[in-house]
């Protein structure tokens, strides 16, 4: 593996942190407090082609190597986590999924418009009785001639609000199936939007399928596929959750050791004790360890390797690194870092989320304690 970047590289993680400095940084708190993502930012994302981020050229997608879409999401969440994990349920759960699974037709009438950010992608699996368990899910598909009938509740969809497709998993004839679902099909609904403990400029919603019904040819991927096609697409997003946790965790140290020395205690900045520097460089040291494991698992994939023990990997150790290190950088800034109108609390409420968006930490755990085992042929169940 070649540890430095690329000029390409270089220069797209130049322009990616000079976007998020310049166009989310400064609105971060008041979209957070807002609880919404203004269009106008959006539409910012799109002209920098954020939203065909890793989709090939022919859909008018930016073509991106995963090193370098990691580096997106890495540079959007040391801004804004509800930005980046915006693009990267648009990007990595909905468009890849297309752009892996989709028949020629799926792609030419979706992936375009995707890109163009024309159609926000939403990523449908969980229901109320099915979360970890994601094979548990109770959504009927049922076919009916060329046709067919979807009825169940999805949960915390995220990017309900906004999305204009969703990629929705249900239980069919010959096992889980996915279906592509424009939002204004009858039978579905997007209701009630959950408040939550961060992530608040990004939308989580339920989301009603009463007899929607959609034509075969809306199938992504074969008959009973649909769990490999949700597993693939965690997958990816297991690393872009990772990019986050790394993007957030480096932005608090910055944001604490810009505190830490203009913070004056005892007649010196506060940056001069011991115990602040301490927290500051272990901080450090968990950063830099996930930021080489982050990209290595994106370079794994962009060789097309297997990379989905790596992706579980560098998920639990993303979410931990970013919910420790914000967690200590609140103790850094002391009574300002719990303070709403200063970035910390915000960032600290956002990287909560990473060890439960995506699949929580304990059943990525699971699929690498599958692997070690399965290399001594034990089975492991969830
Ligand atoms: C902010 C947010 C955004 C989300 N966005 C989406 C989305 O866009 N689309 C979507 O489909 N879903 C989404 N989800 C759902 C998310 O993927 C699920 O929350 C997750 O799969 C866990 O389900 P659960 O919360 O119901 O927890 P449960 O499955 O009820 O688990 C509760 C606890 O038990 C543990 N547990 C469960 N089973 C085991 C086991 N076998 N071994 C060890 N521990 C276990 C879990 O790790 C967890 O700690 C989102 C969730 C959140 C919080």
């Amino acid at each position: 593996m070649e540890f430095a970047l690329s000029e390409d590289q270089r220069m797209f993680r130049n322009m990616f942190r000079d976007f998020a400095a310049k166009e989310i940084a400064p609105r971060a708190e008041e979209i957070d407090h807002e609880e919404t993502l203004p269009q106008d930012i959006l539409n910012k994302a799109v002209n920098q082609g954020f939203l065909g981020a890793t989709l090939p050229e022919k859909y008018f997608g930016a073509e991106l190597d995963g090193v370098s879409y990691a580096m997106l999401i890495e540079a959007l969440a040391g801004a804004c986590v509800s930005v980046a994990l915006t693009v990267a349920t648009h990007v990595s759960l909905v468009a890849m999924s297309i752009l892996e699974h989709g028949t020629d037709a799926q792609k030419d009438e979706w992936l375009e418009s995707m890109a163009a950010g024309e159609v926000i992608g939403a990523f449908a699996l969980t229901e109320p009785d099915a979360g970890s368990d994601g094979q548990a899910i109770a959504t009927r598909a049922m076919p009916e001639g060329e046709e067919v009938i979807l009825d169940g509740v999805k949960v915390w969809v995220g990017n309900g609000e906004i999305a204009g497709l969703f990629l929705v998993f249900a239980r069919g004839p010959e096992g889980i199936d996915a279906y592509l679902i424009p939002r204004d099909t009858p039978g579905l609904t997007v209701g009630y939007r959950e408040p939550t403990l961060g992530l608040r400029s990004m939308t989580f919603n339920t989301v009603y399928l009463e007899g929607c019904r959609v034509p075969s040819a809306n199938r992504l991927g074969g008959a009973g596929e649909g769990w490999t096609v949700a597993q693939r697409a965690l997958d990816r997003f297991a690393v872009a959750v990772a990019a986050a946790g790394l993007g957030v965790a480096a932005d608090a140290i910055d944001v604490a050791a810009q505190f830490a020395t203009e913070r004056v205690q005892f007649g010196v900045p506060i940056a001069k004790k011991q115990a602040i520097q301490n927290y500051i460089a272990e901080a450090h040291v968990e950063v830099e360890a996930l930021r080489y494991l982050v990209y290595r698992t994106a370079w794994l994939a962009d060789q097309n390797r297997d990379f989905s023990t790596e992706a579980s990997v560098a998920k639990v150790f993303g979410a931990r690194v970013a919910r420790n290190v914000t967690n200590r950088m609140v103790q850094v800034m002391g009574g300002y870092g719990f303070m709403e109108d200063y970035p910390m609390a915000r960032k600290y409420r956002d990287a909560r989320m990473l060890g439960l968006v995506g699949g929580p930490t304990e059943l990525h755990a699971v699929r690498v304690a599958q692997h070690i085992f399965a290399q001594r042929d034990l089975e492991i169940a969830p």
